[in-house]
């Protein structure tokens, strides 16, 4: 047996790594089992029946070639399904690979990447990872984007996302029309929930050809472990997306799965689509009855803001229920500033989980300092 090399030769290690990954950390929320798991804003119903039948038939042939190069059969139903041409559409292994390889497409190290303050985690990372520089730039006390600060950045690329993770609200019309109107650079709307906002602006695209919004098929498809995300943009945008990307990205059993639930599956996603909508107001409420403050969400998930979030986090998880906790964000508005931007994501799921998550929730706030 091979005894890895101890400790005293990992400096001598990252001394070989580019320096520029240095400032970069592993991304590591608690994703210990649980039984009741609400802390990714995944689709805990599951998949629909469709879906699981072509996984199922998809299995060897799938297995021993090959898969599509730029999974062409998925952008077509991609592009049937957001009512656009399919060279107006690029995939991807999960909506992050699609966003890494257009910060990596649009942008040369060095260059800035301006995105609002809080919003998706992992895109400073992928910002690094690319060697651009992260700007975050706050929301403004009411959680909307700020056009004016996001412009006056003049980042190469101008990232906004909405529904917005992890506050939930979908950000103004005015405002991010402002910010595609005047970016000199590309704009990415990230729309990983759109599905659940009743509204999106996917008609930007007829007014500009440098956005670029990006989808899952993570979230209202149900489908996070086989990685299937996908951006639409013009033809030419979306070239030098899949250039960066490469071939192969989709693997075959995930083309076949996420054909399935854009085809015989569509009216399951929608059904659920709408059963989350409906739990995402009764726990609205249901955060309103016990004194809290929840933030109005257009998401599958609601952000709540309580004090000592990690500690109630960890509490309901030894009780069988995980959320995601935020200790730190910006306090914007009165509720977050309340807390000192301390505050829970709790997914919605079916009502069952939804109700187990409000009772860990109540019994998490008992003697927390
Ligand atoms: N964008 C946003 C805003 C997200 O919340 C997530 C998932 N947490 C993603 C993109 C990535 O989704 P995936 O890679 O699973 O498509």
């Amino acid at each position: 047996m091979t005894t890895p090399r101890t400790i005293e030769d990992r400096d001598a290690a990252l001394r070989l790594a580019r320096e520029s990954y240095r400032a970069i950390s592993l991304y590591a929320p608690d994703r210990a089992p649980c039984r009741i798991d609400l802390s990714d804003n995944t689709n805990t119903w599951g998949i629909a029946p469709a879906v699981e039948e072509a996984i199922h038939q998809a299995a060897i042939a799938a297995v021993t070639r090959y898969p599509n190069l730029y999974a062409a059969p998925l952008k077509e139903a991609l592009g049937g399904y957001l009512g656009v041409a399919s060279d107006h559409i690029v995939t991807g292994c999960g909506s992050d690979d699609v966003l890494d390889s257009a910060i990596r497409a649009f942008a040369e190290p060095g260059d800035a990447i301006a995105f609002p303050d809080p919003s998706f985690a992992m895109i400073p990372i992928f910002a690094r990872m690319n060697g651009l520089r992260p700007m975050p730039v706050r929301l403004t006390a009411s959680l909307d984007l700020d056009a004016d600060a996001m412009l006056a950045t003049e980042a190469r690329i101008i990232y906004v996302c909405s529904p917005n993770n992890p506050t939930g609200n979908a950000m103004s019309r005015a405002a991010v029309e402002r910010v595609v109107e005047r970016a000199s650079g590309i704009v990415i709307i990230d729309e990983a929930y759109a599905e659940f906002a009743g509204g999106d602006f996917l008609d930007l695209l007829s007014a500009s050809d440098r956005v670029l919004i990006a989808r899952t098929m993570s979230k209202a498809f149900g489908l996070a472990g086989l990685r299937v995300g996908y951006a639409a943009g013009s033809p030419a945008l979306v070239a030098e997306v899949e250039k960066s990307r490469g071939p192969y990205k989709v693997n075959g059993i995930a083309e076949r799965a996420a054909l399935s639930a854009l085809g015989d599956g569509l009216p399951w996603a929608r059904a659920h689509v709408a059963e989350a909508i409906a739990n995402r107001e009764r726990l609205t409420d249901a955060l309103r009855e016990r004194g809290l403050s929840p933030l109005p969400s257009a998401a599958n998930f609601v952000l709540v803001p309580v004090a000592a979030a990690n500690e109630r986090a960890r509490r309901m998880r030894t009780l069988g229920v995980a959320v995601r906790p935020f200790e730190g964000l910006p306090p914007l508005g009165d509720a977050l500033a309340a807390t000192g931007g301390s505050a829970l994501r709790i997914s919605v799921g079916p009502w069952e989980m939804v109700e187990a998550a409000l009772g860990a929730l109540d019994a998490s706030a008992e003697d927390t300092p």
